[in-house]
């Protein structure tokens, strides 16, 4: 995977701003946020998903011993001559206690985990031996070593085994298990205001489907953006959906800049009569309204209104989408002090043409095909949210480019932006 960073140029709009970068605008938004405090001291089993905020080090080895990788006998190998050999079986060692020094021609009957007994070099599994009136035959000639898992292997003491930054998963949960910790120190986690514009907006449940008055539509963007947020373990308060009035906007951005890290918006944000965004914020606090070069997703804004950062996103809902995992995602992890946090692309084979370049960096919905390409879904308009649900992610297409059949693209699995 590499980052995704390549420079789209901006191209300049007569008499206006020109667009911005999508990677300038994401190197601005980063530069902004600053990681949250205080860090909390939480549970391991707790602490899926959160951002470690400090190197563990392991206090030992793990495995602490040489132990057994299977069930079988603990042998010296110099002790074997050959197929007809006969070891004195005269200790039994089971996971969880430990043996003696091997006297010479024995083996001890061992099972998994068990720690190795001094003098012993090598175990036979079970299955390559025969056991005869206390004692056993080894079929084969050991080789020094076999079978045995080294003391320090998985981890050495005093290395860093979870670098501070590390997003946890549930295997970095057990490996710090595994070095003794209880608990963790953690970024706190991120509280979100969430809100939707849009007088055209109209609640699922609220009205059913025969009786949407024209004009109106269902509000999408509150359901993706809510998930998309919980799934970085924000704690989120949905504000629901605010009416296209200034004196509205101006309260609900109020209200939430009071308890809240991040206000996030979608909608609203253009600059017609009933987008009231840019001026509620302006009054409340400042704000950076940019054109991105990218599509889909134009419009979007930084602002600060107290101590809480304000995000504006698009209201077309795959905008929205689009933006919030290239954008927010990465802000909000930075805000948690996460190392990794742009999004990244792997290497794929087009298995579609795109004929017509755009003077946007453009994003297109793909999936993958069954021979190990990507094709595209053949709808990309920033308003069909089919296509975010039919992709398996985005193909990072540069600005200026067609793309034939067989070239190599930059995708971006959802996969990688979803958890
Ligand atoms: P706006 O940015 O407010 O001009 O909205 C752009 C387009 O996105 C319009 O067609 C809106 O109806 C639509 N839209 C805005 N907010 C939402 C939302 N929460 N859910 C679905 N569509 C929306
Ligand atoms: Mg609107």
């Amino acid at each position: 995977m590499r980052s995704v960073l390549p420079s789209a140029s901006a191209p300049a709009r007569p008499g206006r701003a020109p667009l911005k970068p999508l990677d300038l605008a994401l190197a601005e938004l980063l530069a902004l946020a600053a990681p949250l405090t205080p860090v909390e001291s939480i549970s391991t089993f707790d602490a899926d998903g959160r951002v470690l905020a400090h190197d563990l080090r392991s206090g030992l080895d793990v495995p602490a011993h040489d132990n057994s990788a299977m069930d079988g006998y603990a042998v010296r190998c110099a002790d074997w001559l050959d197929a007809a050999t006969l070891l004195q079986v005269n200790q039994r060692i089971p996971a969880g206690s430990s043996g003696h020094l091997l006297a010479p021609a024995s083996a001890a009957r061992i099972f998994t985990g068990a720690p190795i007994p001094p003098g012993a070099d090598a175990v036979v599994m079970q299955e390559d031996c025969d056991a005869v009136e206390g004692c056993v035959r080894l079929r084969a000639q050991p080789r020094p070593g076999q079978w045995i898992r080294q003391r320090g292997e998985d981890v050495a003491a005093g290395a860093v085994v979870l670098q501070r930054g590390t997003r946890l998963s549930p295997a970095s949960l057990g490996l710090a298990a595994s070095i003794g910790f209880d608990k963790l120190q953690v970024a706190p986690r991120v509280r979100v205001a969430l809100f939707s514009t849009g007088d055209e907006l109209v609640m699922p449940g609220d009205v059913a489907p025969a009786d949407m008055k024209p004009g109106a539509i269902y509000n999408s963007n509150r359901f993706f953006l809510k998930a998309l947020l919980q799934r970085l373990g924000c704690i989120v308060t949905d504000l629901g959906i605010v009416p296209d009035r200034l004196d509205a906007t101006i309260a609900a951005l109020k209200g939430a800049s009071e308890q809240h890290d991040l206000i996030l918006t979608s909608g609203g944000m253009s600059v017609g009569e009933e987008d009231h965004i840019k001026p509620a914020v302006q009054a409340l606090g400042q704000l950076n309204l940019w054109h991105l070069a990218m599509k889909p997703g134009k419009p979007f804004a930084y602002g600060k209104i107290g101590a809480a950062h304000f995000l504006g996103l698009p209201g077309n809902p795959v905008s929205s989408f689009v933006t919030f995992l290239l954008l927010v995602r990465p802000f909000i992890l930075k805000l948690q002090g996460a190392r990794r946090v742009a999004p990244e692309s792997i290497a794929l084979p087009a298995h579609f043409d795109c004929a017509k370049p755009d003077k946007r960096r453009e994003f297109l919905r793909a999936r993958f095909d069954a021979s190990g390409g990507l094709e595209l879904f053949d709808n990309q308009s920033s308003g069909v949210l089919t296509s975010a649900v039919w992709g398996d992610g985005l193909v990072d297409h540069p600005a200026g480019q067609t793309i034939a059949h067989g070239d190599t693209v930059r995708f971006i699995p959802f996969s990688a932006l979803l958890s």
